[in-house]
């Protein structure tokens, strides 16, 4: 049957990808459909209930700046919030939570049974409609046909997905959700390029058997709790909870190794590449084989249950191993398990074979996002599903895609990172794959990407409004501190050294004072007072913004020399980086590149200089020769 309304976006799968792609793209105001298998599953945490971290609390901000739902919905269950790497430069420092699994599902439940423009329909995807080589529906379990200009697949690790524990293993898409066998199957017939992946999770453990008294404990920040969301208040998150610590031991480690011998990864029996950031316990004992001890996070998952997570053991092992494993370690040796861990195995499709805007190259209308595309993460998931969602949106209106830059978001990195060079193994966010970290901060996700999101119209009126005021508080006093000036004589070297540490020698705005690495933006308001937080009132601005207004100019002002520096080099890289390569463009005419590279940039057909030049293999000899070529076709 063919469902009577037609939809300009479809979003199969209510996984992290799915739930923000659906979102983005019905706020944009496109007819926005979303088909999963289960409603009671939509945001449902597969694997660790905790979101951010380093690099991927970067993604988070850049989701929540754009409007999306991840940053909102983890102030809303978070039971424990830390910033790491608070004593390092900003660039660095990610926020990470600890989050209640039930509430977090519940918060991206809300929002997506709340959203206008957004249908909700519980049903396993079958098969795609294609119609001229263009993509223009799905059909469901029930043979249910709904058309859909676009289609955005979002089916995580449920492709073909195969559970393992020991050497038995059975189809599911993850542990007690059916496997998408029937997609996969007509996805393969498609013949678009794929491969195999594998992640897993460790077994789970019930609180009341734990012996918290043999571990250590591990408590969030309290003073202040942070938020993730720009719009967040610290005192609406839930009751917040300490994690623990406890290792593994040289039995531990015995005990694996005794069991490897029944380990689907060690006996061949699992094919798939797993993530090489986020391994296994058999995997960090054979790959660090010298090391006597590993760290174990034992995670509360929310605050109704007694379940914890033992961030640190994912396995595959033999339940009986697994059991034998949990009680050597500190703390455990009573623990009753819950649910045993796993290892899963699913289809991935070449990341390569995509768009800049997540759209395949193959089929237009039909756009990939999440885990499909070789990453691992609900941070990644629901990057790419925010922009797929955005551009599946921008597509219907007639609009030109957003493809964020490299030097603009973590969405940019990961989308070239992915689009370039592909997967070997499941791909994970961090800051070191940022050239231009120093400018993409969590503190300046939203100066940098509110009004992008605003012009592409997925910015809500209400956080435009709180934006702004933020941001022309940052603009006014920094003229401010520009236009005020100090010299020996207005600040007596007594009272210069009390506020700023040191005497002034000669005249400074207070400006360049603030660029001290030692000047604090407080002391300076002792001179030139009143600052932002005493004038919050005539700035509509509440205290946690004032704070954050005070942090920008602090880290605007002490950072300024190295953030022009990294824009002297954007600046130099851009006019190449974005040069088009036309689509038909002939790759045999360009005299002197390797049949390697021929061959390569033929079957990645990269949409700009820029993006040739960061396909591994691709020499800078080769881009220039490409330069040169490029230019006589102009
Ligand atoms: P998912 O969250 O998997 O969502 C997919 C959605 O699509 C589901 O709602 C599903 O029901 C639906 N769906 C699938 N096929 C169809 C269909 N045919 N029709 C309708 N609906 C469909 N990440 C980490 O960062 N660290 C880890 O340690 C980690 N370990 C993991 C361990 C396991 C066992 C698993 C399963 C995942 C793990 N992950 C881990 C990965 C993390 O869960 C995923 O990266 C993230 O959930 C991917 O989001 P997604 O939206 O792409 O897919």
């Amino acid at each position: 049957m063919n469902y009577p309304d037609e939809f300009d976006v479809i979003v199969v799968g209510g996984g992290h990808a799915g739930t923000e792609a659906a979102l983005a793209a019905a706020r944009m105001g496109a007819r926005t459909l979303l088909l999963t298998h289960s409603i009671e599953t939509l945001g449902q945490m597969s694997c660790n209930p905790s979101i951010g971290g380093i690099g991927k609390g970067h993604l988070v901000k850049e989701i929540d700046a754009l409007g999306g739902a991840m940053a909102e919905a983890t102030d809303e269950a978070g039971i424990q919030f830390r910033i790491l790497n608070s004593s390092k430069g900003p660039a660095v420092r990610a926020t990470r939570a600890q989050a209640d699994r039930m509430l977090y599902r519940h918060a991206i439940r809300r929002r997506i049974e709340n959203q206008s423009n957004l249908w909700l329909f519980q049903q396993a995807v079958d098969d795609l409609i294609l119609e001229g080589g263009r993509v223009a529906g799905a059909v469901t379990q029930l043979g249910l046909r709904f058309r859909g200009r676009t289609v955005i697949l979002t089916a995580g690790t449920f492709l073909n997905g195969l559970v393992h524990v020991g050497l038995a293993n059975h189809p599911a898409g993850r542990a007690g959700d059916p496997p998408s066998i029937s997609l996969a199957a007509r996805l393969r017939e498609l013949k678009l390029p794929q491969g195999r992946l594998k992640t897993g999770t460790p077994p789970r453990i019930d609180g009341r058997s734990i012996d918290f008294s043999r571990c250590d404990e591990q408590p969030g920040d309290l003073d202040p709790v942070p938020v993730f969301s720009f719009l967040g208040r610290p005192d609406a998150h839930p009751r917040q909870l300490p994690c623990w610590v406890t290792h593994t031991n040289t039995r531990t480690h015995e005990i694996i190794r005794g069991g490897l011998d029944r380990s689907p990864m060690y006996t061949g029996v699992i094919e798939g590449v797993g993530p090489r950031y986020c391994p296994s316990v058999e995997d960090k004992i054979h790959r660090f084989a010298d090391k006597e001890s590993h760290q174990v996070f034992l995670e509360p998952e929310g605050l109704a249950t007694h379940e914890f997570y033992p961030n640190g053991i994912s396995t595959s092992l033999p339940f009986d191993v697994q059991l034998e494993l949990v009680h050597s370690i500190a703390g455990l040796e009573r623990a009753h398990i819950l649910r045993p861990g796993y290892a899963i195995e699913y289809d991935f499709f070449d990341p390569r074979a995509l768009r800049r805007s997540l759209e395949t190259q193959q089929i237009p209308g039909l756009f990939f996002a999440g885990q499909i595309n070789g990453t691992t993460g609900y941070e990644e998931a629901a990057a790419q599903g925010l922009l797929a969602g955005i551009n599946a949106a921008l597509q219907v209106q007639g609009r030109e895609p957003w493809c964020p830059r490299r030097d603009e978001a973590y969405l940019g990195v990961l989308v070239d990172d992915l689009i370039t060079r592909g997967v070997t193994d499941p791909y994970r966010m961090f800051t070191s794959r940022a050239e231009y970290r120093l400018s993409l901060r969590e503190d300046n996700a939203d100066l940098r990407l509110t009004a992008i999101g605003r012009e592409l119209g997925c910015v809500s009126d209400a956080r435009w409004d709180v934006f702004c005021r933020k941001r022309d508080a940052i603009d006014a006093e920094m003229k401010r501190l520009s236009s005020i000036s100090v010299n020996p004589v207005s600040l007596p070297p007594e009272r210069a050294v009390q506020l700023i540490g040191q005497p002034i020698e000669r005249d400074h705005t207070l400006a360049e004072l603030l660029r001290r690495p030692e000047v604090r933006y407080a002391a300076l308001m002792e001179l030139a007072g009143p600052g932002i937080a005493e004038r919050a009132d005539e700035l509509g601005l509440d205290a946690l913004r004032c704070e954050q207004a005070v942090e920008q100019l602090e880290i605007q002002s002490k950072y300024a020399g190295y953030i022009a520096r990294q824009r002297a080099e954007v600046a130099r890289q851009e006019h190449n980086e974005h040069l088009p390569i036309p689509a038909d463009f002939d790759y045999a005419r360009v005299q002197g590149l390797s049949n390697e590279v021929r061959a390569k940039l033929v079957a990645q057909r990269p949409e700009t200089v820029g993006l040739a030049s960061r396909i591994s293999g691709v020499t800078p000899a080769a881009i220039s020769l490409l330069l040169v070529y490029l230019k006589k076709r102009r």
